[in-house]
């Protein structure tokens, strides 16, 4: 019997380079020898986006698109795709061209070999800054050492996974994910493909500093607690030494003669100290409001429209028992 993959494509703003992705896409699954859909997620795009895949859209049946009603971000996006994906593999790439359409074909031949998960992992990037680049490098490091699951370094959310794998993830109900690191979390028999990342085929990263302050502490929170433990390391290091200090100062008040106002030392551990725990009560807030996120219990995203499957489905409610209708 012939496999059938999607293709999810997350897309914000992407008006300049999503007619060539599709093509792209097109051709490369054509290619393939089975049957596949491409499943377009227009992430809240103030520009033209939506347009351009609502016509690729009605003229080819492999095109599914699932319209957000607002921008979401990035991860979001990924989930949607895959909530509505019915393929016995999905495939999540950008839709810039960063990530080589063409590398999807030897994903599918691991995945035919009996890998679950085929990540691709980045040899090189062309065409990003060399901040990006740096940040990037040192964040993966990072992570890896600050969490207990082993997250690949280098590779992005270009993957295959399988039918099994996604479904699993579709159950992890937690708001603010950090997909790459589900995937490494949830387990079964992974394995990478490696790729060269090009350059951005057309327009400009969608990724500013802030998103990737962000994502970045999303992937470090989810995964790890450690920044809450250095907050009572921290405390006990200096509680010890504060301690030594109080012993210094009883024993020269009472045993010596010198006595110096110490204006300046008291200012100065003041601004330390007030500085060191504000920074460490920032670390608990960032905890706290994931947890707060998590509590209120809403609607990962919510759908404006579903295009592309048998009965133009449309749901404003959007949320993610959403596929169950589709299905
Ligand atoms: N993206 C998205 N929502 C966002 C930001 C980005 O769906 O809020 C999509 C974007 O259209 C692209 C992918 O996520 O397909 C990766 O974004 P981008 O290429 O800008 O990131 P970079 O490659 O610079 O890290
Ligand atoms: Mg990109």
């Amino acid at each position: 019997m012939k496999a059938r993959y999607s293709v999810v494509v997350p897309m914000f703003n992407e008006e300049e380079v999503i007619r060539h992705t599709y093509q792209r896409l097109r051709s490369v699954m054509d290619g393939c020898g089975d049957t596949y859909e491409l499943v377009f997620v227009n992430d809240g795009s103030r520009d033209r986006t939506a347009e351009i895949m609502r016509e690729i859209c009605s003229a080819d049946e492999h095109v599914k698109l699932v319209d957000f009603s607002r921008n979401f971000g990035h991860q979001v996006a990924i989930t949607a795709g895959m909530d509505y994906a019915q393929g016995d593999a999905v495939i999540v790439i950008d839709a810039d061209l960063q990530d080589p359409p063409e590398v999807i074909l030897q994903m599918i031949d691991k995945w035919k070999q009996g890998y679950e998960v085929v990540y691709a992992k980045r040899l090189k990037r062309h065409g990003e800054t060399l901040f990006k680049k740096t940040t990037a490098k040192l964040f993966y490091r990072l992570l890896r050492n600050m969490t207990s699951v082993d997250i690949p370094t280098d590779t992005g959310d270009f993957r295959l996974i399988d039918r099994k794998v996604c479904d699993v993830l579709r159950g992890l109900k937690e708001k603010n994910r950090y997909v790459r690191g589900l995937v490494s979390w949830v387990g079964f028999r992974q394995t990478s493909v490696e790729y060269v990342r090009e350059e951005r085929f057309a327009g400009e990263t969608k990724y500013p500093l802030k998103k990737m302050i962000r994502f970045a502490l999303d992937g470090i929170t989810s995964f790890s607690h450690k920044p809450l433990k250095i907050a009572s390391y921290v405390g006990f290091f200096l509680s010890f030494f504060s301690f030594l200090y109080l012993f210094l100062i009883i024993f020269q008040k009472f045993f010596t003669s010198w006595n110096v106002p110490g204006w300046t030392s008291i200012v100065g551990v003041n601004l330390l100290f007030n500085g060191i725990t504000l920074m460490l009560l920032g670390v608990i807030g960032e905890y706290i409001g994931r947890i707060y996120d998590e509590s209120k219990d809403r609607p990962l995203y919510i759908v404006r429209e579903v295009k592309g499957y048998p009965g133009e489905y449309t749901d404003h409610k959007g949320e993610r028992e959403a596929q169950d209708n589709v299905r």
